[in-house]
């Protein structure tokens, strides 16, 4: 199965992905959270991306299109991936078709989560994340059992350092501007499915999975 997600930041793609990995055994590639990686451990990349990601701006095509170019031709992606957060810009999708046609392989479907702007704002200034595992809470509709601790493995709960008013406001603009375009890119070549991102993730979960269950032998 080859997924791809896509919505503003804070639509709830990165949730949906955590849940759908575990269902479908196919590895959860997010643009995301390879850059937050490459910051922590202050590798050339991170050296790269930081600055971007700090004001909310999109890293440029050129790093990108070319890290995943790299992340999509290993193993563990040959039956299979769950894109979150890739592609961005028109100029990334159209790289990513010339990359999937060399690779002699197509995406089955691109889920696309649309929701209010007032709601993602309030989603996203809520949202912690373990500092440890990487595991996602919301102080409102996903508390941990105990305030600020992760329950998987009882590390530290932050705020992500670009979740704040300001930088989120921004990422949503950015949203409409660059990354919009690729929803109607998307509607053209038969593979877009819209969700109400608004909804209970559960809900949005078992939608995702009956749209699917019609396509191969997974359920
Ligand atoms: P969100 O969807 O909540 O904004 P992500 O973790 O997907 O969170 O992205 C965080 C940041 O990482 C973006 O604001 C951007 O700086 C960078 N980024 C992620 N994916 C891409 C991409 N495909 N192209 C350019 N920059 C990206
Ligand atoms: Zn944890």
């Amino acid at each position: 199965m080859r997924l791809l997600l896509m919505g503003a930041p804070g639509a709830g793609k990165g949730t949906q992905a955590a849940l759908l990995k575990n269902a479908y055994n196919i590895p959860h590639v997010s643009t995301g959270d390879m850059f937050r990686e490459a910051i922590k451990l202050d590798s050339e990349l991170g050296r790269k991306v930081k600055a971007y990601m700090d004001k909310g701006e999109l890293v440029p095509d050129s790093v990108t299109v070319e890290v995943m170019a790299d992340r999509l031709a290993k193993d563990d992606c040959k039956d299979g991936f769950l894109l979150d957060g890739y592609p961005r810009t028109l100029k990334q999708g159209q790289e990513l078709d010339l990359l999937l046609k060399r690779l002699n392989i197509k995406l089955d479907k691109v889920f696309n989560f649309v929701v209010k702007e007032e709601i993602l704002i309030r989603r996203i200034l809520g949202r912690r994340v373990c500092k440890k595992c990487g595991a996602g809470y919301h102080v409102d509709t996903l508390k941990p059992k105990v305030e600020g601790v992760c329950d998987v493995c009882g590390g530290e709960l932050i705020s992500r350092k670009d979740d704040t008013y300001e930088t989120i406001k921004n990422r949503i603009s950015v949203y409409e501007k660059q990354t919009k375009p690729l929803v109607e890119y998307y509607e053209k070549q038969d593979l877009l499915v819209e969700l109400d991102g608004s909804k209970d993730l559960n809900e949005t979960f078992v939608e995702i999975k009956d749209i699917l269950g019609g396509m191969n032998d997974h359920n």
